[in-house]
């Protein structure tokens, strides 16, 4: 068991939850200097094993490239490390359900306690704020930093006519968020259309919310999905060795 394997276990975790796809990744701090981070080079995450992770600096510049090509979008985790000394994973998704909810002025609300932490806020980034005519893609340190400075202390941010970023202390609580947060999206637009215009939708509240973030660290999530990858990543190396 490593922070590696973690990071590979967390890159098929979001993909099988259908939070990433082809593209999106996530990151995590380095245990060792709190000054670097980890994370894959440009590929899709499902193809990610450890040989593929590469390690970056505060200015998300990679330390030792040899010759692999990191994300265009690394930037987004450098400023958020630099920003929140506290967090040490960061996922960066396209959350196909998420993204009627940043460019609406319909806000995500906690519906159910497993997202609880969306009771937190969510504030939704506009990279036209920071520049204009962009391709939508967080290509630089000052479009980076301006993200981290929505995100703010909050759990998780949209990125309208993009996707999200959500942190956590621990790839546990990042991955297990970013998966909450899909749910959420999904559960609360099928309330909007039960509930019909004007009908009535009851969030979690304030106190609700607050007894909950305090102990949910999605562990058993984790352990669950962990121990699914591992099987998974281990027949794949056996059916390689037979062949
Ligand atoms: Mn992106």
């Amino acid at each position: 068991m490593s922070v590696f394997q973690d990071l590979v276990i967390a890159y098929r975790v979001l993909a099988q939850h259908g939070v990433i796809d082809a593209y999106g990744h996530v990151s995590v701090r380095c245990p060792k200097d709190p000054q670097r981070f980890w994370m894959a080079r440009s590929l899709a995450p499902e193809l990610v094993t450890e040989a593929d992770l590469m390690e970056f600096d505060m200015d998300s510049e990679p330390v030792d490239a040899r010759g692999r090509s990191p994300v265009h979008e690394r930037f987004i985790h450098g400023q958020i490390y630099r920003a929140r000394p506290e967090v040490n994973a960061v996922v960066h998704n396209h959350s196909p359900a998420v993204i009627p909810f940043c460019c609406t002025d319909t806000p995500l609300r906690p519906i159910f306690h497993m997202a609880a932490f969306i009771g937190l806020g969510v504030p939704n980034w506009e990279i036209r704020d920071a520049q204009k005519g962009t391709d939508m893609l967080v290509r630089d340190n000052a479009l980076g930093a301006s993200l981290a400075r929505t995100l703010g202390a909050h759990p998780a941010a949209l990125m309208r006519g993009h996707g999200a970023v959500v942190v956590g202390e621990n790839l546990p609580r990042a991955v297990g968020r970013s998966v909450y947060l899909e749910q959420n999206a999904r559960l609360q637009f099928q309330a909007h259309v039960l509930a019909g215009a004007d009908g009535e939708i009851t969030f979690m509240d304030d106190a609700e919310v607050a007894a909950n973030v305090s102990w949910q660290a999605y562990d058993r999530f984790w352990t669950l999905c962990r121990m699914k990858v591992l099987q998974e990543l281990e027949e794949t190396s056996a059916g390689r060795a037979t062949h």
